[in-house]
């Protein structure tokens, strides 16, 4: 064993990959016990129409409010909850705060949410997702999905066929990432998609890198052909805003508009804005 080899580097590799097997399991049991206690939430990042600087609705974004490690990112336990099969469940309890807080806000704004790959294998998704709409009263037609292109991978047909009858019930369908892993321009054509979602790795470089604006104006150029508007994610500034509404894009996210934010404070902002039409002074109350 690596114990009796002594303190070569091959202990050490042991020890740290005991460690980090030791990180995930304290995770995993930590996401266990959380989520039947409501530990994981919706936040919102903006989405702003870039012709004319308005509100259009928010991003979801899932957070774990952890009591032990703080406020923990999806990039660490979305991957954990699609090993140990927890995605669908708390995917659809995420789906359900969002619904039940977007549907008090001014019937405008829409909901754009992320769904897993591995969701897409799941042949009752559609059904499950308007079961919530109807339960939370959310109107189909202000929610738009987000998948990416790795989803076209495990089973085409099926993916094909469940977001056939989301469409059928007004739900709009988003690229997302679009330009990041095996991008390809038959994947465009794959599934029905209505908006296609640059990513941030495009929009962050497209002042000082010519080849990532020269990308950015294809990609919108031919999402305006084929009838799929771009919304660009990752605006960091103004001058790459600039850029953007020049090249034509219709949407637009990121840091420049503000961090995502939870529910409390997402009502604060559009309260602000009068975009809380439904919300009487009691129900504030009672939910701050
Ligand atoms: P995504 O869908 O591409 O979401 C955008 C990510 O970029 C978010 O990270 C957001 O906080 C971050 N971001 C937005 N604007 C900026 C910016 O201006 N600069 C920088 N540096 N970053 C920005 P987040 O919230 O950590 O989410 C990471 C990924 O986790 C998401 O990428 C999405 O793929 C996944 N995810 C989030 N929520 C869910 C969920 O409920 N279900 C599933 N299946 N995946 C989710
Ligand atoms: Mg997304
Ligand atoms: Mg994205
Ligand atoms: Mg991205």
């Amino acid at each position: 064993s690596a114990k009796k080899q002594g303190r070569n580097r091959f202990c050490w590799f042991d020890n740290s990959m005991e460690q980090e097997l030791q990180t995930r399991n304290t995770l995993e049991s930590g996401m266990r016990s959380g989520i039947p206690k409501g530990e994981f939430v919706p936040y919102y990042e903006q989405q702003i129409d870039l012709a004319t600087g308005k509100l259009t609705g928010f991003e979801m974004l899932a957070r774990w409010e952890s009591p032990t490690q703080g406020l923990v990112s999806p990039e660490v336990f979305i991957p954990i909850a699609e090993e140990t099969g927890m995605i669908g469940d708390l995917s659809l309890s995420i789906l359900r705060q969002a619904f039940d807080d977007a549907k008090n806000w001014d019937q405008s704004l829409t909901i754009s949410v992320n769904i897993s790959p591995i969701q897409l294998l799941d042949p009752w998704l559609a059904q499950k997702i308007v079961k919530l709409l109807v339960e939370t009263g959310f109107p189909p037609n202000r929610l738009e999905i987000e998948i990416t292109e790795s989803s076209l991978f495990e089973n085409l047909s099926l993916a094909q066929s469940i977001v056939g009858s989301l469409k059928n019930q007004g739900i709009r369908i988003a690229l997302d990432d679009f330009g990041t892993g095996y991008s390809s321009l038959a994947h465009l054509r794959a599934l029905p998609f209505d908006r296609i979602k640059i990513d941030r790795s495009f929009v962050s470089s497209i002042l000082e890198n010519s080849e990532s604006a020269a990308i950015v104006k294809a990609i919108t150029g031919l999402g305006e052909s084929l009838g799929m508007p771009i919304t660009a994610e990752g605006i960091e500034d103004k001058e790459i805003e600039n850029e953007l509404r020049n090249i034509g894009c219709a949407k637009g996210q990121g840091w420049y508009y503000g961090r995502p934010l939870s529910t409390e404070q997402t009502r604060k902002i559009l309260a602000e804005r009068n975009l809380l039409p439904s919300q009487r002074a009691d129900e504030i109350a009672v939910g701050s």
